[in-house]
């Protein structure tokens, strides 16, 4: 008998709400992605660089050379999936369209892949959208991401604390040397919240790391105004290694 109810209410959800591929829009059970989407996937697995999260070519547990040269100012960087061609659909469905329903999924494959590494996290920050930028897309992805994770996590959520002060052009399409130099000073820390990062261990979220220029560039403001170590999580990254 609870075996039939617990298999009607999960037949009633799902079609109440259904779970549809984050792809292709395809009706699935479940994971948010049909099988044959599933495959095209590129998934982002060891052996990696432990910091950048630089895929390796053969099985070493090191860092890399970039990394050794000069340490990013995040401590670890971990992405779900590669930004690919195929990838990139879900990305810009995410971003551009009204496709908020998309958090929860996206979030969970970031809980999967980082939870190991949230242990001592203390809260979880969402890479900011200047104003007028928000006003235009009327949303910003980091912050739905962010959200779900504290949900998934329980680490807190806190949007206040860092924020972007200077409105940048679209970084998409830019080399990596102007995408350094478009997000230098670009984000800011309230002062009201600045005491909130005091010795704390910061989730960073966004949605890509491409360059790594733009979660560099906070981590080093975040760590400015006392926070203890940065973890930046994203749904993708394109495999190339960050600044
Ligand atoms: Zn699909
Ligand atoms: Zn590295």
């Amino acid at each position: 008998m609870f075996n039939f109810m617990r298999q009607f209410l999960s037949t009633l959800k799902n079609v109440c709400f259904p779970i549809i591929c984050c792809s292709c829009g395809k009706f699935v059970d479940s994971e948010g992605l049909c099988p044959e989407c599933w495959k095209h996937i590129k998934w982002i697995e060891d052996p990696k660089c432990r910091i950048c999260g630089t895929p390796f070519e053969i099985d070493i547990d090191t860092i890399c050379p970039v990394c050794i040269r000069q340490k990013p100012h995040f401590d670890k960087a971990i992405s779900v999936f590669e930004y690919d061609d195929f990838s990139k659909n879900i990305v810009l469905k995410f971003k551009h369209v009204d496709a908020t329903y998309m958090s929860r999924q996206l979030a969970a494959w970031i809980y999967r892949v980082s939870k190991g590494d949230l242990k001592n996290s203390n809260i979880i920050i969402p890479v900011p959208i200047h104003f007028l930028k928000r006003l235009k897309r009327k949303y910003n992805q980091s912050e739905l991401l962010a959200q779900e994770l504290s949900k998934f996590s329980g680490i807190v959520y806190e949007p206040r604390i860092l924020q972007k002060i200077k409105h940048t052009s679209q970084q998409e399409g830019l080399s990596r040397n102007i995408r350094l130099k478009n997000v230098r000073g670009s984000f800011g820390v309230a002062p009201k919240y600045s005491h909130l990062l005091s010795r704390k261990n910061v989730v960073l979220i966004d949605d890509v790391l491409t360059t790594g220029a733009t979660a560099n560039e906070c981590s080093k403001i975040l760590k400015k105004y006392g926070a203890a170590t940065v973890v930046v999580l994203t749904v993708a990254r394109v495999n190339i290694h960050p600044s």
